[in-house]
């Protein structure tokens, strides 16, 4: 079964639009390696600007996707999951009150 924002129809045209047009990753600012491909990490994919977790509806609109290198990508995810592990989700980190 196909996943938005992941393996969709539309998100390949998404992530191929963004190939052809973006010059930079929009999560690092290096400039992006369109000679590069899959599995490079400095190749290109496209990045949720709202995770997929968090907002499925918007996995495969391409308001919501930039183009950035898969390590970026992949920085990210391990990020949350991390975050996930310790039973946080990024937020807590910077709304909990002090340790006392
Ligand atoms: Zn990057």
């Amino acid at each position: 079964m196909a996943t938005p924002g992941r393996n969709t129809k539309a998100w390949r045209m998404i992530v191929a639009g963004l190939r052809q047009t973006e010059t930079h990753c929009w999560r690092c600012g290096e400039p992006l390696r369109p000679d590069l491909k899959f599995p490079h990490p400095l190749s290109t994919t496209g990045g949720h600007i709202i995770a997929i977790e968090d907002a499925p509806e918007l996995a495969d609109v391409p308001s919501n996707v930039r183009a950035e290198h898969l390590r970026c990508n992949s920085a990210d995810g391990a990020h949350r999951t991390n975050l996930k592990r310790r039973g946080q989700t990024g937020r807590e980190l910077v709304t909990s009150p002090d340790w006392t």
